[in-house]
């Protein structure tokens, strides 16, 4: 069990207004006996369940002619007690830390398609019952999940209600009797829908201004299932539209409130974020390790093509991006499970207190699923391109890899929600409800910039990376505070440069817990030498990247917003936050490369 954090209480997105000592983040290094053993389970189920089965047939799963077989995967995983990961002892599950739940997000992303399968069964659609049911139906359905003898699903998305999830037009009226509310609509892209027994349907109750949440089971009636749609790829995972015509709900299947299903709907959505970030991860992880080992075995021009700088340019790069993204998913996950515990000594109930603990930190959540999701899309797209014309065959895998790989920007809300999520939430936090101080950080910037005029020197104690991150961090307050201030209300109708303040913000979260990551592990001497200093370049070279997008977003933001004297100065000041960083990045790309190549495989 995580320690309780005693300084102060935990927030989230406080990375923007102070600063973190590394000893306090968690680092994957830090994993226990027992963790890396779930790790190790779930890696041997998908290799023996999942990968030598469709290597051998040399057929992807396809959710419209393999439904038997992906109820059998999922049944198997049970045994394994994988469909309880979240769910409590008493109800058969293992209930597992959040971090650890993370860990189990990345190893499955080895199961391809499945991965999805399963994470409708262990995520949507079931924690609405685990986090918000009441003893009854927690009694009646998380056992059942639990073994995979009940499979389940979620029922948000509606054709004319997608990203704005909260006007669906499926409605649940009451009858007569006050016994049953009469489910009518129409729900869309259903994952595991296909198969599933019960499922998590939000509905508008009469004509109230939120939807509510209901557990629904198949057997009710009034269900009819369409077929399994034809998708680019996770085709392994089944999807459908869902029909309800006067589906008959007893009244005690509401799930908590009248009127909260929206509130529910989003607080699960926070949980899958971090959740597909990890997943992703996971997915960036094993893409490159394969990038790698195909890289040392083919021969071109009488050599390894590992050999070539422009290989070499991919895999230190992909390298980099992922490490970095790690550190973030996994420091996330730890505040997560130390807030959780902050909250249960404050007297609210587990299951309650992990869900507001999630919701606390919704900003780094979304920043990881934007991040993660853009990661494997440029992974499994390198990979592609070091396989050569055998990535573009579907006998190597990789490209089910490609197409599968897509669909993370767009489910667990589109990465453009996500962005905007991100910073709406941040500036609800600084402006109305007043948790986060922004203002006064982001007053300090002019001076402490003048005062801080000494040229960058190269140090081993990485202060000097420790200064561009900062500068990375107070570049965002900047953008905000003086786009907030000139454009008012009128910002959130200038998305472009909201996106801007997005992806800056992400850059500096990912930076941050990247450097307080190796910062760690340097001081406390984890590893061996060659390892800590591989980890370091991993770090520089992510921060020189990051510093060059940082900088084209404030650049494009400023000139949106600003005109004459007012973008002139602004601009100086970037140029203050976000100078030049002198690294070699041809030099770290070679020495990342080398590393992991003599590795045959990314373990980090
Ligand atoms: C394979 C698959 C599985 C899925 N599984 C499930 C499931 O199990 N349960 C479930 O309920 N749903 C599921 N979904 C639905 C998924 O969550 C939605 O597709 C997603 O939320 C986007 O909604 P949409 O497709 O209607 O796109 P739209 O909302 O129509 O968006 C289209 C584009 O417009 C942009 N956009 C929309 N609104 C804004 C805005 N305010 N500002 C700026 N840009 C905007 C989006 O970012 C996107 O680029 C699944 C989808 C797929 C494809």
């Amino acid at each position: 069990m995580p320690e309780v954090a005693t300084k102060s209480k935990l927030q989230g997105a406080s990375f923007l207004t102070r600063d973190t000592d590394p000893q306090d983040v968690f680092i994957s290094q830090e994993w226990s006996e027992e963790q890396r053993m779930i790790f190790q389970m779930v890696q041997d189920f998908c290799l023996k369940e999942i990968q030598e089965p469709m290597l051998k047939s040399g057929k992807e799963l396809d959710a419209a002619t393999d439904r038997e077989q992906i109820i059998a995967l999922l049944e198997k995983s049970a045994q394994l007690g994988l469909c309880g990961i979240g769910i409590e002892e008493a109800y058969g599950g293992m209930d597992l830390d959040f971090n650890t739940g993370l860990l189990f997000s990345e190893a499955i992303a080895q199961g391809f398609s499945f991965a999805t399968t399963i994470g409708a069964q262990t995520s949507i659609g079931s924690l609405p019952i685990v986090f918000y049911g009441n003893e009854d139906q927690k009694s009646r359905y998380l056992p059942g999940i639990a073994s995979a003898e009940l499979k389940a699903a979620y029922c948000l998305t509606e054709p004319s209600a997608g990203s704005d999830a909260n006007s669906g037009k499926t409605s649940a009226v009451l009858n007569e009797e006050g016994s049953h509310y009469l489910l009518n609509g129409q729900k869309m892209w259903i994952t595991n829908g296909g198969f599933a027994d019960i499922f998590i349907v939000f509905a508008k109750i009469d004509q109230d201004k939120d939807l509510s949440a209901f557990i629904v089971e198949k057997e009710f009636g009034g269900i009819t299932i369409g077929a399994e749609e034809r998708k680019l790829g996770i085709k392994g995972s089944s999807t459908v539209q869902v029909f309800f015509d006067n589906c008959p709900v007893p009244v005690e299947n509401l799930l908590y409130k009248r009127g909260s299903g929206f509130k529910i709907a989003l607080n699960i959505l926070n949980t899958g974020r971090i959740k597909l970030g990890a997943s992703t991860n996971g997915g960036c992880k094993f893409a490159l390790t394969r990038g790698i080992q195909y890289a040392i075995d083919r021969k071109q021009f009488e050599k390894s093509i590992a050999e070539f700088g422009a290989m070499k340019h991919k895999i230190g790069e992909m390298a980099s991006r992922t490490y970095c993204i790690d550190a973030g998913i996994y420091r996330t996950g730890h505040l997560i499970d130390q807030k959780t515990e902050e909250l249960k000594m404050d007297g609210e109930a587990p299951s309650m207190a992990k869900i507001k603990a999630v919701r606390e930190f919704a900003i780094e959540c979304s920043i990881l699923k934007i991040k993660g999701s853009e990661n494997i899309d440029y992974c499994i797209d390198e990979v592609l391109q070091i396989f050569g014309g055998m990535g573009y065959a579907v006998e190597t895998g990789i490209e089910m890899g490609y197409r599968d790989a897509r669909i993370t920007r767009i489910y667990e809300g589109t990465n453009e929600i996500n962005r905007l999520l991100s910073v709406a939430e941040l500036t609800k936090r600084a402006l109305k409800t007043k948790e986060l101080d922004l203002m006064t950080a982001g007053k300090k910037i002019p001076g402490s910039v003048l005062k801080n005029l000494s040229p960058f020197k190269r140090r081993k104690d990485l202060s000097e990376e420790a200064r561009l991150v900062n500068g990375i961090k107070q570049s965002f307050l900047l953008i905000s505070g003086s786009a907030g201030k000139k454009l008012r209300e009128k910002l959130v109708d200038e998305q472009e440069i909201v996106m801007n303040m997005a992806d800056i913000l992400a850059e500096a979260f990912v930076c941050e817990s990247a450097l307080l990551k190796v910062q760690k592990v340097r001081a406390n001497k984890l590893e061996d030498k060659q390892r800590r200093k591989i980890q370091k370049k991993m770090v520089q070279l992510y921060i020189y990247e990051a510093l060059d997008r940082a900088r084209k977003s404030a650049k494009d933001a400023i000139a949106s917003y600003a005109k004459g004297l007012e973008k002139t100065g602004l601009n100086q000041l970037m140029g203050r936050l976000l100078p030049e960083y002198d690294v070699n990045p041809k030099k770290l790309r070679r020495q990342i490369a080398d590393y992991v190549i003599a590795n045959k495989g990314f373990d980090f």
